[in-house]
């Protein structure tokens, strides 16, 4: 069985940036990128351009941020498998990491496995269709972009998420429309508040997306009132799922302590996780700001934790 110091799983800014770290410290990190456990490089290999990560003025393509970060983790000598971790067995010590081809003895270990974006399966929304074409999850991230100034959005939800991103979103929009199934919202009372007291957002109350339809980007949504079944098309040029994230820690088989919505918990102000030796950066442990830019410092944060951890037990870090 391989021996490593520092195990990090994921392959999102957060762990490229362990890495980085961890690497340029001769820690030889081993980094388990993923396969089939969401898109390798992490969810800004599902956008184009991203406009706010510092250092790109004219800003640059998720796809060649996320190729940059894994090239400068592995110019200082991160080894990089390509593989998912199934299972890992923190109950001992050395923890015990697992991939279908690869078991690793670790001392330490970075959890950066990130949180998907959850999407309704409705036609027109979908990957080579309108995703990323007027149809997104993120309003922080796309908002600003060209297609969505002074125009018509939709905002699927109707919790707080679902109320900050379509008050979000009035910065750009004509006007933001909160598609809601039911006839009331979950947000809290002072967000529902806010929303029906802004003049750019109107609620649909009782209804669901049907599909989605437009050109070269999205011209249109359908919507459905659950109660007559009536459908209605209406000009739109987004469409915001705002429906929450599910963090990535199936794999975890529940050892690393979570908030009831699974997000890994750690110590205030560190990346410690419940377990001694056990680290956790990015979205997988940070529902509150979710940014690449955010994910990639408590990527930093958690190699040095583990650096610090390796020295404090008395391993040759
Ligand atoms: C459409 C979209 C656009 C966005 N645009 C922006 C933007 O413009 N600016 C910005 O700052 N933020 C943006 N974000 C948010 C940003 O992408 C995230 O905050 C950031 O990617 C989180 O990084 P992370 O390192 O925590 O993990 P992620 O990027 O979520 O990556 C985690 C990766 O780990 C791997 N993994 C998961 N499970 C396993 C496993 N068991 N074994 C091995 N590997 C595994 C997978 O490959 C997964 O993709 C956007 C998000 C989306 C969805």
């Amino acid at each position: 069985m391989i021996e490593r110091k520092i195990v990090i799983i994921g392959s999102g800014p957060a762990a490229f940036t362990a890495a980085i770290y961890a690497s340029r410290a001769h820690l030889s990190p081993l980094l388990f990128e993923g396969f089939l456990s969401g898109p390798v490089g992490g969810q800004l290999m599902t956008t184009t351009d991203v406009e706010n990560f510092p250092g790109f003025p004219d800003g640059i393509t998720g796809p060649a941020l996320m190729e940059a970060c894994r090239k400068q983790a592995l110019r200082f000598g991160t080894k990089i498998l390509t593989e998912d971790v199934k299972a890992c067995d923190l109950s001992s010590y050395p923890l015990i990491v697992r991939s279908g081809r690869t078991q690793v003895k670790a001392q330490t270990l970075i959890i950066a496995t990130g949180a998907s974006a959850k999407r309704l399966d409705v036609p027109g929304t979908r990957d080579g269709e309108f995703w990323q074409k007027g149809v997104t999850a993120c309003a922080v991230c796309d908002g600003a972009m060209p297609i969505f100034r002074d125009k018509e959005l939709y905002v699927v939800g109707g919790g707080d998420t679902a109320v900050e991103e379509a008050i979000f979103l009035t910065k750009y929009a004509s006007k933001v429309y909160i598609v809601h199934r039911r006839d009331k919202l979950r947000a809290s009372k002072i967000m529902v508040h806010h929303a029906m007291k802004h003049p750019k957002i109107e609620i649909i109350w009782d209804h669901v997306i049907k599909k989605v339809e437009g050109e070269e980007v999205v011209g249109s949504v359908t919507l459905e009132n659950v109660k007559t079944k009536k459908e209605s098309t209406r000009r739109a040029s987004g469409l915001f799922f705002a429906i929450g994230h599910q963090p990535n820690t199936h794999f975890l088989n529940e050892q690393v302590e979570t908030d009831p919505s699974g997000y890994i918990l750690v110590k205030p102000g560190t990346t410690r996780t419940n377990i001694a030796g056990v680290f956790a950066a990015g979205d997988v442990q940070d529902k509150v700001y979710r940014q690449a830019v955010s994910a990639a410092g408590s990527g930093c944060m958690a190699a040095l934790d583990a650096e610090r951890w390796l020295t404090e037990k008395g391993f040759d870090a």
